[in-house]
């Protein structure tokens, strides 16, 4: 008969949300393990926010570089290595991989490598092995879409590109969302040809109207070639390894050393064998859960990706940290607020938001909606060619001027949004902004005093 290991708590994946809750639950005293059948960290650490950081920050200083002429220095530019860059980038996730396996050993988590499915529902069969829990996360995050169309096979997603040993020379992104932008303008930045293609009018849909104008025009003047309203429906990959695309509006695109899938994430539920513990999925494919990440089954929960919300390493973080607070620590109404979670697009210039859109605003609350809106060039480009400018927006309500939304774009906002984050989901309103002393000469200093 095959063995079988009992916990208080299993989390399936080994990424940010089921680390987090394994690691909380090992602090209030539970036996716990996580079940990972890749590398330790999950999407965030391996294939998403650590090394895309470090890509950004490798076209930041492109840019910077650029700006240095206008700066008085006379800089004689040899080349940008793109595999030297990958290489230190690659050794750093390592050590981030490293240093969890000594982390869970240290907290007394086991780590069994493996893909876990369920047999019941308190039980997991992984490599063969059995293991049941009291209480089981369900944590795989999710996974790059690729369309089924033909040649589909030839483009890779943001995995793929972490992968990439050579910086392509002329690459076609497809997507609207925060990874298409980002990918796009670092590439841009770093020196490869990168078109956009956008299979409606707008990138970032979701985002105040703003960020989008504003950031669709940077990218313009920075010469990313964006194309809206066009699908590609065939790809064809020839002898040289060029493709050529053909949209469904009849025009062909050619000459892309790569293609990159941006247009879409699914929870990773497939061979879960979800149906053995009877766990309910909505349409998509997200694990259905009520504000406390309880699923509909007693003693599963689900956290991060793979439940559909707010699709961000600290929201699933937050919500593990939360959960097992609840389950173990006595806080029975411990949960995360899924309102007011700032986010930033590390595009260039970045973005960083909060809140409501002016749109979203307006439907809400209608005629008390009142915006403040300012639109300058930061000193630091006061004299670069770049000359990209920033762009705030503050959205308010009724008459004591509640803050429901902030929308910036520009230098340093990816570093401005977090201190502000705290205020407006503490409730500030316009006057608290107002009665804060400025700090000069910042951009910041705008925020606090918009007219
Ligand atoms: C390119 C990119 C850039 C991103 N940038 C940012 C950013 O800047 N900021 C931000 O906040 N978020 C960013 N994200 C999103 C962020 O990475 C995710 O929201 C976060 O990782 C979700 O955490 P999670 O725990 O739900 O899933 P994950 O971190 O994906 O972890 C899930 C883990 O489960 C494992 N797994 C899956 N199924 C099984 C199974 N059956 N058995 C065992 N193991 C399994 C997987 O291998 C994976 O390691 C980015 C994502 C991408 C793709």
């Amino acid at each position: 008969m095959t063995k079988r290991k009992h916990y208080d708590l299993i989390a399936i994946g080994a990424g940010s949300g089921g680390l987090s809750v394994a690691e909380r639950a090992a602090l209030h005293g539970c036996k716990c393990a996580v079940i990972e059948s890749a590398r330790l960290g999950g999407t965030c650490v391996n294939v998403g926010c650590v090394p895309k950081k470090i890509m950004y920050f490798g076209g930041h200083i492109a840019h910077t570089l650029e700006d240095a002429r206008d700066y008085g220095f006379a800089l004689e530019l040899k080349g940008f290595d793109w595999s030297k860059l990958k290489q230190s980038r690659d050794g750093y996730v390592q050590n981030i991989n490293n240093w969890y396996v000594n982390y869970l050993q240290d907290s007394n988590i086991d780590h069994i490598q493996g893909f876990a499915r369920f047999i019941s529902s308190n039980t997991l069969e992984v490599n063969g092995e059995h293991y049941s829990a009291d209480n089981i996360v369900i944590a795989p995050g999710s996974k790059a879409d690729v369309p089924a169309i033909e040649g589909a096979q030839f483009g890779i997603t943001s995995d793929g590109f972490f992968e990439l040993d050579e910086q392509p020379q002329r690459v076609a992104i497809t997507g609207s969302g925060y990874i298409a932008v980002e990918l796009a303008c670092m590439l841009n930045a770093l020196g490869t040809e990168v078109t956009l293609l956008l299979r409606k009018q707008h990138l970032l849909r979701p985002f105040d109207v703003m960020l989008r104008e504003s950031l669709t025009e940077e990218m313009l003047n920075q010469g990313i070639n964006i194309i809206t309203s066009s699908a590609i429906k065939k790809i064809h990959k020839q002898d040289s390894g060029q493709l050529t695309l053909q949209g469904d509006n009849g025009q062909t695109l050619s000459g892309f050393d790569q293609l990159i899938w941006a247009i879409g994430r699914s929870p990773m539920t497939e061979g879960l064998q979800l149906d053995k513990a009877g766990v309910e999925t909505d349409a998509q494919g997200h694990i259905k859960t009520d504000l406390y990440q309880n699923t509909n089954v007693d003693g599963i929960y689900a956290v991060g990706d793979v439940t559909g919300r707010a699709q961000l390493t600290p929201v699933a973080i937050a919500a593990a940290r939360r959960l097992a607070d609840r389950l173990f620590d006595h806080k029975r109404e411990r949960r995360l607020d899924y309102d007011w979670i700032p986010s930033v697009v590390f595009s260039h210039p970045p973005i960083a938001t909060i809140g409501l859109t002016e749109g979203e605003a307006r439907e809400k609350h209608g005629n008390s909606v009142k915006t403040y809106q300012t639109r300058f060039t930061p000193m630091y480009h006061a004299f670069t060619q770049n000359g990209s400018k920033v762009s705030m927006k503050l959205i308010t309500v009724g008459a004591q001027e509640k803050i429901v939304g902030c929308h910036l774009i520009g230098m340093g906002v990816d570093e401005m949004m977090q201190g502000f984050a705290v205020a407006i989901r503490m409730g500030a309103n316009k006057k608290d902004f107002d009665d804060t002393v400025a700090i000069h000469p910042t951009s910041s200093e705008e925020l606090v005093t918009l007219r």
